[in-house]
């Protein structure tokens, strides 16, 4: 397994956003859906050390995040919700910074921004200023970013959010390619078109994992929203 998580907890203050969740993923697409509240920036902000709990154990590629955090962290990759490129530098020089960051440089440097960004399809726009593209290139500039590195995990925190219809769809069959491709991916989401019914699907709703599975065997064959609003909407138990 290349990401687990067991009994994850985590409080602000008296309120529980994560209470006590479990899970383990391989290579492929798995996505976390939850209405807002559920706890997945929470739990984001545990798999990326932003926050740490004593409360649970979380292990990726192997290393335990709070016992090898060096190593847990070389092996995953983020893409957050809120944007963090630079509007006034290219494409090209974005990642570049962001490779020195992580000690990579010179032909190394070129060879990893190339690959990233031609996995991404944004191979053509390397010279472009960010801030003349529109929010999809933006965004799949930022998962190019999120590769430089080579990380077997890659972690997207509602990656579509603000993007017209088009560019939302590029970008979920993007991310579904380089989970085909051998990431483990984990893609929060409160929108069930994102998610295929081959897909690993996890519903959080109050901090707490309501389903695990695959998601077209999930729902028991009903519409994937019809189950998700029945679990998690106004009317759920
Ligand atoms: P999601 O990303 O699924 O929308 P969050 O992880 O942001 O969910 O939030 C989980 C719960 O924790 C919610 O009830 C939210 O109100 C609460 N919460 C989030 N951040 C804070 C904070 N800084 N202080 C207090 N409560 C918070």
């Amino acid at each position: 397994m290349t990401l687990s998580v067991s009994n994850l907890s985590f409080s602000y203050g008296t309120k529980d956003a994560l209470k006590g969740v479990s899970f383990a993923l391989a290579p492929g697409f798995c996505a976390l859906l939850g209405p807002n509240g559920a706890g997945k920036s929470t739990l984001f902000a545990l798999l990326s050390r932003l926050f740490t709990t004593p409360d649970g154990r979380i292990e990726i590629a192997g290393h335990d995040l709070n016992a090898a955090p060096r190593d847990a962290l070389a092996a995953l990759g983020v893409v957050f919700q809120q944007p963090t490129l630079d509007l006034d530098l290219t494409v090209a020089q974005n990642l570049r910074y962001f490779a020195a960051l992580h000690g990579l440089s010179g032909s190394d440097a070129t060879q990893r921004i190339d690959r990233a960004l031609t996995r991404l399809d944004m191979a053509e726009r390397a010279g472009e200023k960010v801030r003349a593209l529109n929010g999809g290139h933006r965004r799949r500039t930022e998962i190019a970013r999120a590769l430089l590195h080579d990380p077997k995990v890659l972690l997207l925190d509602e990656p579509t959010v603000g993007l017209d219809a088009a560019s939302r769809s590029a970008i979920t069959a993007h991310v579904h390619d380089l989970a085909g491709e051998g990431m483990t991916v984990l893609w929060a989401t409160h929108l069930t078109d994102e998610i295929r019914d081959t897909d690993r699907l996890l519903i959080l709703h109050q901090g707490t994992l309501l389903a695990d599975g695959i998601a077209g065997e999930v729902t028991g064959g009903a519409p994937l929203q019809d189950h998700f609003l029945a679990l998690t909407g106004p009317r759920a138990a």
